[in-house]
């Protein structure tokens, strides 16, 4: 198939970049020059495992480039995606600016039948907008179908080229065809819905996952007072299938660009309809709540004194194998540190760069690397679970801190590894160990 994709972000670069890997021509656009540019001399603007390999060699065999001219691309397609942002209103509504502009564009540029797929995260009744939006402003015939996507950054590639399942929201029987021929190399297990649903089930599947992750953290804050441990907790759950053991993992809660907006987003669209998603709420504010646990435990240890100290932050990025910092907990943890007067040193092994970008640069001191930060910090903060981290020397980073004080927000160390170190030891849900 002739593939337009228009955004190449974590979702429309890992998706154009995959299908091209199929054996369809795909031209990803984006209106960013500067990305654009780089991703026309082989390189790839954001981290993600595998993909600038898949990259180059789809561009040299000919079925892949990108673009900024949106029309251009548009008229050489059979299939147009959207995979542009929907970021949070400051309502908690999604942003559909950047979609209402993409579809005005792929208006002008059509010159014939075309199915046009959102796969941006978008609320229910966007796809009827969007086709409305398109059918006022030509007389082309198109379908319009809705394709939620589940990747996550991280495994991006991986996901699309294995996915659990895939979802078409469509009225058109033969534009159904079409999208299923397209992924029947992925995966059988393709769902066809109408298009209401398909937009629903995308919200409804991250608020479920955020809602597990929520549920966890408050039996492990309850672990804490009982003296109970929420990894065993959790994992004695996990074996039971109607649990699973997914998203039982106690932390200082999710971030990141998807859970975070997509639940404020869903409990907004519940309220257009007059209902109170009193769960979803709940969740939103145990997250948030969440992510000061670590600020609680450091108070606590030095009596409610932060001013003066020095704290090690490891992990910038919402989690591991990723550059994206939005709405990443370690901006809060940190905001709340420097606020304090604490003085704090910084390392991730890739997003420090986004995150001097969105934080700016009061207050810290960005470090290279891991010990570095470390080095004469009253206490070590672990916000991101980096294997680099997961795989430290414990025996000789308690010579390095000041005090060998380590509050560990995503349990990554056991007992074991802690044993034979003098380490005072903190993690979420789990007893103290010192
Ligand atoms: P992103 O912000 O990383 O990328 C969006 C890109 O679209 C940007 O590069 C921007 O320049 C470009 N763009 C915006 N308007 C354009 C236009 N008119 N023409 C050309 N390019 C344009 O976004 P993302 O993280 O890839 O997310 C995209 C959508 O997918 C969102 O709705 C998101 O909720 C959803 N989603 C994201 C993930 C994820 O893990 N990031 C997973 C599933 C679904």
């Amino acid at each position: 198939m002739n593939i337009t994709v228009i955004g190449t972000g974590y979702v429309g670069l890992v998706s154009g970049i995959c299908y091209a890997e199929l054996g369809n021509h795909v031209v990803c656009v984006d209106k960013d020059l500067a990305k654009v540019e780089t991703l026309q001399n082989g390189g790839i603007p954001i981290y993600e495992p595998g993909l600038q390999e898949l990259s180059v060699k789809n561009m040299a065999a000919g079925r892949l480039s990108f673009t900024s001219d949106l029309n251009q691309a548009v008229k050489q397609s059979d299939l147009v995606i959207l995979a542009v942002g929907t970021p949070s209103l400051p309502s908690g509504e999604a942003n559909l600016s950047y979609i209402d502009q993409a579809a005005a564009e792929i208006a002008q540029a059509m010159n014939g039948y075309k199915i046009i797929a959102v796969k941006s995260t978008v609320p229910v009744g966007t796809n009827e907008r969007v086709r409305n939006l398109i059918r006022s402003r030509t007389m082309e015939r198109f379908d319009s179908i809705s394709l939620p996507e589940f990747l996550r950054e991280g495994s991006a590639v991986q996901d699309t080229l294995h996915p659990d399942r895939i979802v078409i929201g469509a009225d058109s029987q033969s534009a159904v065809e079409t999208i299923v021929e397209l992924h029947r190399p992925l995966t059988d297990q393709i769902v066809v819905t109408d298009i209401r649903s398909a937009e629903m089930l995308k919200y409804a599947s991250n608020a479920f996952l955020a809602t597990k992750i929520s549920f966890i953290n408050e039996i492990a804050n309850i672990c804490e007072k009982v003296g109970a441990d929420v990894t065993r907790v959790a994992e004695g759950m996990g074996y039971d299938k109607r649990i699973g053991p997914a998203f039982l993992k106690a932390g200082i809660g999710y971030g990141g660009s998807c859970f975070p907006k997509d639940t404020r987003a869903l409990i907004q669209i519940a309220g257009h309809v007059d209902y109170e998603f009193k769960l979803l709420r709940a969740v939103v504010e145990v997250n948030q709540d969440q992510r000061m646990s670590v600020i609680r435990k450091l108070e606590t240890i030095f009596d409610g004194e932060l001013q003066g100290k020095t704290f090690a932050v490891w992990g910038l990025a919402f989690k591991p194998n990723t550059d994206d910092v939005r709405e990443s907990p370690a901006l809060e943890i940190i905001q709340y540190l420097v606020r304090s007067g604490a003085y704090v040193k910084a390392y991730d092994p890739i997003a420090i760069r986004n995150f001097q970008s969105m934080y700016g640069n009061n207050g810290v001191m960005w470090c290279d690397d891991a010990l570095e930060a470390a080095t004469g910090a009253d206490a070590l903060c672990l916000l991101t679970e980096w294997d680099e981290f997961v795989h430290m020397d414990l025996k000789m980073l308690q010579t390095i801190l000041k005090k060998p004080i380590l509050i560990d927000g995503r349990n990554v160390f056991k007992e074991d590894d802690l044993a034979e170190t003098s380490f005072i030891y903190y993690s979420i849900g789990r007893p103290r160990l010192d």
